[in-house]
């Protein structure tokens, strides 16, 4: 196993704590980053941000700092989906920035990923106050935006980070626990479930299982990779 693999699967290890990680195979090794997305949509991208960072369509309008479109490449193959920006976020305008958001770099980083490959999204653009859960007024006001920047994006896999995103995207009650180790399809995409880097922050016991998701993730992502080329 390449000394690069090796460093990258044990920053996971390092990041999140887990005592025993299964180190990626030689399939996993080597990946290549995204080719850079053309400029069109790359500012069809940038045009949407344009057209609904003013939204008010919802009270959280009138309490955010910042609104929170969204990051990553327009090409973007994988895209992650969180739940709504918090306090971090609404000052700097970019989703998954504070300490979860720092975790979910390392996790990206184990699997050979980083922010310029894929795509991080929330279901909210606009921070609920104190960080309390997203209504289901909120969400249904402000999923379109969402689903108008998958279509653009068009990614294969959609990893959904905790319980609110996988049962907005999925349209289900379903606890997040019976959602994992599942392939859904929404989107045109792949979709999965994991724990948010938030829920890792507290629970120390759900380390082991996301680092078996995203493997699975990467995985899926290689097999699909080799199919193509
Ligand atoms: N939690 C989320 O779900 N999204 C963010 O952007 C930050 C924290």
């Amino acid at each position: 196993m390449k000394d690069d693999t090796r460093r990258r699967a044990l920053a996971f290890e390092a990041a999140i704590g887990t005592d025993e990680v299964v180190l990626p195979g030689p399939s996993e090794a080597g990946m290549k980053p995204n080719a850079a997305a053309p400029a069109a949509k790359a500012s069809d991208l940038a045009a949407f941000a344009r057209e609904i960072c003013a939204c008010q369509k919802c009270p959280l309008g009138a309490t955010r700092n910042r609104f929170v479109f969204g990051v990553g490449n327009p090409h973007a193959d994988v895209m992650f989906i969180g739940e709504a920006p918090g306090a971090d976020e609404d000052k700097l305008g970019e989703p998954f920035v504070g300490r979860a958001g720092k975790l979910l770099d390392k996790i990206l980083e184990a699997i050979q990923f980083d922010r310029s490959q894929v795509y991080i999204a929330n279901i909210l653009k606009c921070r609920p106050p104190s960080n309390r859960d997203p209504d289901p007024d909120e969400m249904n006001l402000c999923f379109p935006y969402l689903e108008r920047q998958i279509a653009m994006i068009a990614p294969r896999f959609i990893c959904c980070l905790g319980r609110i995103a996988a049962q907005r995207i999925l349209e289900t009650k379903t606890p997040l626990g019976k959602m994992r180790h599942q392939w859904f399809d929404r989107f045109g995409a792949r979709v999965m479930v994991t724990y948010h880097p938030a829920a890792l922050l507290r629970f120390a016991e759900y380390k082991r299982e996301t680092w078996e998701d995203v493997q699975r993730l990467r995985e899926a992502y290689d097999d699909w990779k080799k199919g193509t080329s």
